[in-house]
C-alpha cells in the first residue's frame, strides 16, 4: 500500500514538474493610447479589444507576467482618451508599468490616477522633492523563481516636458541607479529593465549595466524582429501603436522572444468595446469624433 502511494505522489510531482514551463513575459510598448483600429488596409494591425483578448487567453493557458515600457497614454494631452486608456489598462491587469514622457505630460491629476490604479515602478524617477512617485522596484513571483522589475527614464526626455512640467521631477543617473540595485541582488533573481530613452541612451546604459538579464525598451517604437544583444545583455522592444504583443521566455540563460501580431481577425473582449464605444460617445459630445 506504501509503495502504491509513494508511486502515485511521485507521478504527481514528475507531471507538475513536466507542465511546469517557464513563465512568459508578455509585454507592450508605446501603445500611444490607440485604443481604435483605424481600419486602413495599409496598417490593419493593431487594436485594444483584440490584444486584450489575446492576453486573456494565453493567461488561461499557463503562467505569466505582463509589462508594459510606457508611452502608453495620448502623444498629446487628452482627458478623455488618458481616461479610457487608464480604465482598459487596468481591466488588462497589468504586473508592471513604467512612465514614459507621455504618461507625465498628462499632468499631475492624471498621473496620481495612473499610479493609484497600475502597479507603477519608476526606480529612477522622482517628484523634485525627492519623494517617491511610485514603486523603485517590483518583485514578481512564478514558483521559485523571482523576477525583479526595475525601470529607467533617460533625463533628457525630462528636460523636454513642456511648460513647467520638468521643473516637477527629478531623476537619477540610469547607470548608477540600476547597478547599486543590481549589485544587491541574488544572483538567482533574474532582472528585467523596463527602459524608456532614445537608442543611443538605451545602447550607453546597457553597455554600463552589469548584473541585468532583459531589458525591453519604450519610446523608441522599434520593433524587434528578433532578441538583440549587447553586453550580454538581451534587448526587445515591441513597436508602437498596440501592433504587436511582445512575448519572451527565459530558457536558462537565454531569452527566446517573438511578436505576436493583432491582427483584425482576433476575436474581440466585449469589456474593452464596451469602454471604446463610451470614449467614442464621449468625444462626440464635445464635438469630436
Ligand atoms: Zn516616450
Amino acid at each position: 500500500m506504501r509503495i502504491f502511494a509513494s508511486a502515485i505522489l511521485l507521478t504527481f510531482i514528475l507531471s507538475n514538474l513536466l507542465n511546469a514551463g517557464p513563465v512568459e513575459i508578455l509585454f507592450t510598448t508605446s501603445s500611444d493610447a490607440q485604443i481604435e483600429n483605424c481600419h486602413c488596409p495599409f496598417d490593419p494591425l493593431g487594436a485594444m479589444e483584440k490584444r486584450s483578448y489575446e492576453i486573456n487567453r494565453r493567461r488561461q493557458l499557463g503562467d505569466l507576467f505582463l509589462l508594459d515600457s510606457g508611452d502608453f497614454m495620448p502623444e498629446e494631452v487628452d482627458a478623455i482618451k488618458a481616461s479610457a486608456t487608464l480604465d482598459i489598462m487596468e481591466h488588462t491587469r497589468y504586473d508592471a508599468v513604467t512612465l514614459g514622457d507621455q504618461e507625465l505630460l498628462q499632468g499631475e491629476k492624471q498621473l496620481s490616477e495612473i499610479v493609484k490604479r497600475l502597479p507603477v515602478v519608476a526606480t529612477n524617477l522622482m517628484y523634485n522633492n525627492g519623494i517617491a512617485l511610485a514603486k523603485q522596484q517590483i518583485e514578481l513571483h512564478n514558483g521559485d523563481e523571482i523576477y525583479l522589475i526595475l525601470s529607467v527614464i533617460e533625463p533628457s526626455l525630462i528636460e523636454k516636458l513642456p511648460g513647467n512640467l520638468s521643473s516637477k521631477f527629478k531623476v537619477s543617473d540610469p547607470v548608477q541607479t540600476i547597478n547599486e540595485i543590481a549589485g544587491s541582488i541574488h544572483t538567482d533573481t533574474k532582472i528585467i529593465v523596463l527602459c524608456h530613452s532614445s537608442f543611443q541612451a538605451r545602447n550607453e546604459y546597457m553597455k554600463q549595466w552589469k548584473g541585468i538579464d532583459l531589458v525591453i525598451g519604450g519610446h523608441t517604437e522599434e520593433k524587434t524582429e528578433e532578441v538583440k544583444i549587447t553586453n550580454g545583455i538581451a534587448y526587445i522592444e515591441a513597436g508602437s501603436a498596440g501592433r504587436y504583443l511582445g512575448v519572451a521566455q527565459f530558457r536558462r540563460s537565454r531569452v527566446r522572444a517573438e511578436l505576436i501580431p493583432i491582427r483584425p481577425e482576433l476575436p474581440d473582449d466585449p469589456v474593452v468595446v464596451d469602454r471604446i464605444l463610451r470614449y467614442k460617445s464621449e468625444y462626440r459630445k464635445v464635438g469630436k469624433n
